[in-house]
């Protein structure tokens, strides 16, 4: 095993990883900081999240910067202001024996002006998102003229986010870039574009399995509405008789809820949530365990290191915010060689949020359709004639009853018999079943989904240039669409222009559907409950001296996408 001595790192850079607690380089440092300090211009890293990737990068960030030079050298770009705020942090923990070096963060979200006048002051180190750093290139608070040294961290999932544009926008905007060093955990043919386009020869290091994803299990999804959810996930559980499973919820709330609620429709379940007491919890952990209990649901805080074996069924009632959280619900299935199914209930909105798993993920998910009513009687059908015929009768005293059986019997045929146990144990599921609706969002093409408030696109094309190939949704509720007099004549990327919009309106950006941008005006897509916001907080503001105008483009004002002819109009 390596040293830090040994990779050729500043002594006064070991004394702070060695305060740190840093015995030994992790894997991608050993590999990654020789090649960074031999001068070798463009490097690509492929590793996981926690690997050690930002002393990786930092520590020869740290030791080739010129102290001396009180302007931006070094440009740290990745996808998140929790991110950006991390590999500050951490770099200044590096640096803490170093003087003269200073590090900035400038992310979305916060303060700008502040963020100016933090950079006015001699940085040489800036880690910035990519939507805020635009923003600042554009109102020329940032001199790129002399970056030396460009680093893009978790690139896959800045592309992913739809920030392809601003990332090459930033290359072309660092003439004097000498180095461009890549991080990323996956490697996506956009990436390897980017890689050839901005990069020369770069030295490749590959840390670790880049597809991690469990084989042995099968990711699977369904897509419906967020008001069909509760009865998609009883279609799931009846369509899969064996069970034995564990659902996940993002709320206690929503465990406990629906939990009793199924307890109460008659299925095998309990919730494990913070709520309950180390007693409860070992009871149903218990039971659970030792299968007198076929279903689980939890919350992740409340499952964190459950390990039970032979579990089938993983099923994500919701989505989680995190990638990792989802391999780590995933992993609860298909262990020890067994075969998992890892299943996720999603709806329209959440679609971006699920590609971006899908890929991060590596691996293929099957979009399977919700079983109907029909389907699911027949499955339950025939997994009870499976129980019966395997049914043990060789230990009861049955030849005794025999006789009487017969005699009952004799007049009704076999077929009758089985008919009659058929109902006796189906006719909750047939009358439940019997005019169940179909749960399935279904994709319609654009030609026939003409009215624009049922069918709203779909959010994961934020990106531009996959055009008419985009499909649309069905679905209730939604977004509203706002107009906005602002456009990329007003100087705005798309990203910035988002930042500018969630910025100004304190809103998150999951509340948005897609962006289309033209010179003088935009159209935004926006969850209904949030459009209001948005509209009181931009219409009436100024922008560079003009004043902005927003308002609902379906609802009279100025309309961007077809808008059908009104009764009279036209
Ligand atoms: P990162 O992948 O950069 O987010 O790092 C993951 C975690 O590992 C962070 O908490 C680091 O402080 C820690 N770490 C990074 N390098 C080392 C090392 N060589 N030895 C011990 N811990 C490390």
């Amino acid at each position: 095993m390596t040293t830090f001595e040994a990779l050729g790192i500043d002594a006064r850079l070991i004394q702070a990883t060695d305060e740190l607690g840093y015995v030994n380089p992790t894997t991608i440092q050993e590999q990654a900081i020789p090649i960074l300090l031999s001068g070798t211009k463009d490097f690509i890293g492929l590793a996981q999240t926690g690997t050690g990737k930002t002393a990786a990068f930092g520590l020869p960030l740290l030791h080739i910067i010129d102290a001396a030079a009180k302007y931006p050298q070094a440009l740290v770009v990745c996808p998140t202001r929790e991110l950006c705020l991390q590999i500050v942090k951490e770099i200044e923990l590096f640096k803490k024996y170093m003087t003269g070096i200073s590090v900035v963060a400038v992310y979305g979200g916060a303060s700008i002006g502040l963020q100016i006048r933090d950079l006015k002051r001699g940085v040489q180190i800036v880690v910035a998102t990519p939507g805020r750093l635009i923003d600042l290139i554009e109102r020329k608070a940032i001199n790129l003229e002399q970056i030396k040294y460009v680093v893009l961290d978790e690139a896959d999932e800045m592309l992913n986010m739809g920030f392809q544009e601003d990332i090459e926008f930033i290359l072309k905007n660092t003439p004097a870039r000498e180095s461009t060093w890549l991080f990323s955990a996956t490697m996506p043919p956009e990436i390897r574009k980017v890689s050839r386009k901005y990069m020369k020869d770069p030295k490749e290091v590959t840390v670790g399995k880049v597809n991690t994803a469990n084989k042995s299990i099968d990711h699977q999804y369904y897509v419906t509405t967020a008001q069909h959810r509760y009865e998609t996930l009883k279609r799931i559980i009846d369509f899969n008789p064996g069970i034995y499973g564990i659902i996940f919820t993002r709320t206690k709330l929503d465990a406990q809820e629906i939990s009793e609620r199924l307890t109460r429709e008659g299925y095998d379940i309990d919730a494990l949530h913070g709520d309950l007491t180390q007693q409860q919890r070992d009871k149903v952990m218990g039971q659970f365990r030792d299968k007198s209990l076929q279903l689980l649901i939890a919350t992740d805080v409340a499952a964190r290191g459950i390990d039970v074996v032979g579990i089938t069924h993983v099923i994500n009632y919701e989505l989680p915010d995190d990638v990792e959280i989802y391999t780590h619900r995933s992993g609860r299935t298909g262990r020890a060689g067994n075969l998992g199914i890892c299943v996720s209930i999603v709806h329209a909105k959440e679609m971006y949020k699920f590609k971006q798993i899908e890929r991060i993920n590596n691996s293929q998910f099957h979009k399977l359709d919700i079983p109907s009513g029909k389907d699911v009687c027949r499955k339950q059908f025939f997994h009870f004639m499976d129980k019966l015929l395997s049914a043990d009768i060789s230990h009861g005293d049955y030849e005794s009853y025999v006789p009487m059986l017969a005699e009952k019997f004799a007049d009704i045929s076999k077929e009758d018999v089985l008919k009659r146990v058929a109902a006796m144990e189906f006719d909750r599921f047939l009358k439940y079943y019997e005019n169940s609706e179909d749960l399935n969002l279904r994709e319609r093409s654009r030609k026939d989904s003409n009215d624009r408030s049922e069918a709203p696109r779909r959010r994961d094309d934020r990106s531009e240039g996959r055009g008419d190939s985009r499909k649309e949704y069905s679905r209730g509720g939604g977004y509203s669409r706002l107009f906005v007099n602002l456009g990329t004549k007003d100087g705005f990327f798309k990203a910035s222009f988002l930042q500018y919009i969630l910025d100004m309106s304190d809103l998150k950006k999951e509340v948005l559907g897609k962006i289309d941008m033209k010179d003088m005006t935009s159209w935004i897509e926006i969850d209904k409950g949030a459009s209001q916001q948005m509209i009181r907080s931009l219409d009436g503001k100024n922008y560079k001296g003009r004043r902005i105008r927003m308002n609902d483009a379906d609802s009279g004002g100025p309309s961007g996408f077809v808008k059908r002819p009104r009764r009279g109009e036209g």
